[in-house]
């Protein structure tokens, strides 16, 4: 046997191997405590967080607590009281039962315990680092039990420095509280952030729930979904198509009060809103499903997010007939959006100058409602018109047998009006989508957004090397409603964002915007804000220089002109001035082309 080579791993490097699966990040450490806290029957659990969780996570609940000997236990690993043989893994109603989470985190952590149980008269306290037994002595303390996580891999120094920035593990933290919160509404939660209480949630039932974490009015965008079968029991809120969001998230599935991710499940709810919510569009829903252990597979994925239903088929078409026959009992209709009508906006170089009344000859005689004797819009145009039809026609077809294209006096005048206006043009759309125009021998094309968007974003940076954007006040304050995790990380971005021209204030989930940069209008705001929240709590961590750059760039994007607008001479010339003035630019930030310049040789080749 001495020379065998295989040897079985010490305990603490076998828990230290587990560790890699079961403790991924502070969220991870969260969740595990959380779902003790539940498992242990409390009925109020606090979370206490520091710097994301990388200094502290602590979970302090009042469930059964354990005695001494069940303390010292815990941290066994395949230690657990929820299952005892393997035929009861086919029943089971608890979180965990794996007897491998405080094992794991132990090894990886600074760990101290609290724990009573109800009968005894002094509590258990136990400080473990990295699955040494520091001490374990008798305390006073609640019945309950309050764990505290300290530097979570202290000892493994490469996965401590892949934590990412603390917003982005505060998020991740925020949606696993999120996840436990809204499967137990019944349960009091709390959740406090380096000093701050973020939530204090009463127990409650599901809607209050949803409306005290996510607030924005949420109750009247959602109709409850209701279905019994003798498989599945389904309940919860889907929201009202008019609602959907641009941005996925508030999308919430359970099944037996047990947070699950399912595409699967997705597309069922998601066919049920088909034709009535616009693409790349997503609406919120909470839906809650009920059924026999016995019919799911929770084993399948190590952190317990995804599950498999004996019969997923069954589970997909009740459900979609469910969220149809919802959507469709409330009577739901989509409204008009007159958001995002392109042609509305202005861009911000106009809209302090008053408009330009086009020089248009107009024919006074010419009323496109008059009517003939047989109730019909008259077909003949005036001869004043006609004239100058012809003598426009003549100058773009010249060759003889032309002809107008229609009729109708109305495209007369339209084909007229474009026709006088074009023929001293230095700059003209194509499309209402590209500029063209000629600089010295050679033609221009331009895609006007894209071009706009980068003008606009060199002057705003500019203007922020040099200290301030300048900001306008708006009469109408914008008020966003926000989750505590956002509203802090705007908090911690304000000093950036009030050089960028915004001025902010905050209250509990609401953001109040008074002011804001110069070229935004206040129905864009918004936007910006949600695209500076994505970038914040985006998985690639960005350092404040790049997160202040995309920033104004998401305000030069949401100010700029739009494909699809009408653009005036003048206002194409003051671009093109612009775009001179800002060196030329031929690519926008993202690389995209915003010109092409084609040279009178090419031109030429064409005609060789
Ligand atoms: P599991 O939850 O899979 O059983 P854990 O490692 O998470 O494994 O916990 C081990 C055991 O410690 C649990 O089975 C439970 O008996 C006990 N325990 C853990 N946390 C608590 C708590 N907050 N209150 C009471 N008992 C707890
Ligand atoms: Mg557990």
């Amino acid at each position: 046997m001495s020379n065998s080579s295989i040897k079985l791993l010490p305990d603490h490097v076998a828990n230290q191997i587990a560790a890699g699966e079961v403790v991924q990040r502070p969220a991870s450490v969260v969740k595990e405590l959380m779902e003790n806290a539940l498992d242990a029957g409390a009925d109020n659990i606090k979370l206490i967080v520091k710097d994301g969780g990388k200094s502290l996570i602590q979970v302090i609940d009042n469930g059964k607590g354990m005695n001494p000997i069940d303390a010292r236990m815990a941290f066994e690993r395949h230690a657990t009281s929820k299952i005892a043989k393997a035929e009861d893994l086919f029943h089971i109603q608890t979180k965990g039962f794996r007897g491998e989470a405080l094992a794991s985190i132990a090894a990886v952590a600074h760990v101290e315990m609290k724990t009573k149980t109800e009968n005894e008269e002094l509590g258990t306290y136990i400080k473990i680092e990295g699955s040494k037994i520091i001490n374990q002595e008798p305390v006073a303390t609640a019945t309950g039990t309050s764990i505290a996580v300290k530097n979570l891999f202290f000892n493994i120094p490469a996965r401590r420095k892949f934590l990412k920035s603390i917003q982005v593990e505060m998020r991740h933290i925020n949606d696993e509280f999120f996840r436990l919160a809204l499967a137990h509404p019944q349960i009091a939660f709390s959740l406090i952030h380096n000093g701050n209480l973020l939530y204090q949630l009463p127990a409650s039932n599901h809607l209050q729930r949803i409306d005290r974490l996510f607030g924005q009015k949420i109750k009247q965008k959602m109709v409850p979904v209701q279905e019994e079968t003798d498989y599945i029991k389904i309940s919860g809120y889907i929201g009202k198509p008019e609602y959907a969001k641009r941005k996925r998230g508030e999308q919430y599935f359970f099944v037996n009060n047990r947070y699950i991710k399912s595409p699967y499940l997705h597309h069922a709810l998601m066919s049920a809103y088909e034709g009535l919510i616009k693409e790349k569009t997503f609406p919120s829903y909470f839906v809650y499903f009920d059924i026999d252990p016995q019919h799911i597979d929770v084993n399948i994925h190590p952190t317990k997010t995804e599950i498999k239903f004996d019969d997923e088929q069954t589970v997909y078409s009740i459900l979609k007939v469910a969220a149809k026959h919802s959507l469709g009992q409330f009577n739901i209709t989509p409204s008009m959006d007159f958001d995002s009508r392109p042609d509305l906006e202005v861009p911000y170089a106009y809209t302090k100058k008053s408009p330009k009344i086009p020089e248009i000859n107009v024919d006074p005689d010419f009323n496109p409602f008059k009517e003939d004797s047989f109730g019909q819009p008259a077909k003949t145009p005036t001869k004043h018109f006609e004239k100058k039809l012809e003598y426009w026609e003549s100058l773009i077809h010249p060759t003889e047998n032309f002809e107008i294209p229609d009729n109708n006096p109305t495209t007369q005048t339209e084909n007229f009006v474009q026709l006088e206006s074009h023929i001293n043009q230095k700059y003209f759309q194509l499309k209402n989508k590209y500029i063209v125009t000629r600089q010295d021998d050679n033609l221009l094309l331009m895609h006007q957004n894209r071009l706009h968007t980068q003008i606009l974003f060199i002057e705003l940076y500019k203007q922020l090397q040099s200290g301030h954007i300048a900001s306008q006040q708006l009469i109408f304050p914008v008020e966003i409603n926000l989750p505590e995790h956002d509203i802090e990380a705007v908090k911690n971005f304000k000093s950036e964002l009030e050089k960028m021209g915004f001025d902010l204030q905050f209250s509990t989930r609401k953001l109040l915007i008074q002011a804001v940069p110069f070229s935004l209008n206040a129905r864009q705001t918004k936007d910006v804000i949600q695209d500076i929240l994505n970038d914040i709590n985006s998985d690639t961590p960005t350092e404040t220089k790049e997160l202040i750059r995309k920033t104004a760039y998401h305000i030069a994007e949401k100010s700029a002109v739009k494909t699809g607008q009408n653009l005036q001479e003048a206002e194409m010339e003051n671009m093109l001035n612009q775009w001179f003035k800002t060196g030329r630019p031929v690519h926008t930030e993202q690389g995209k082309k915003i010109v092409y310049n084609i040279p009178l040789k090419t031109i030429d080749r064409y005609f060789d």
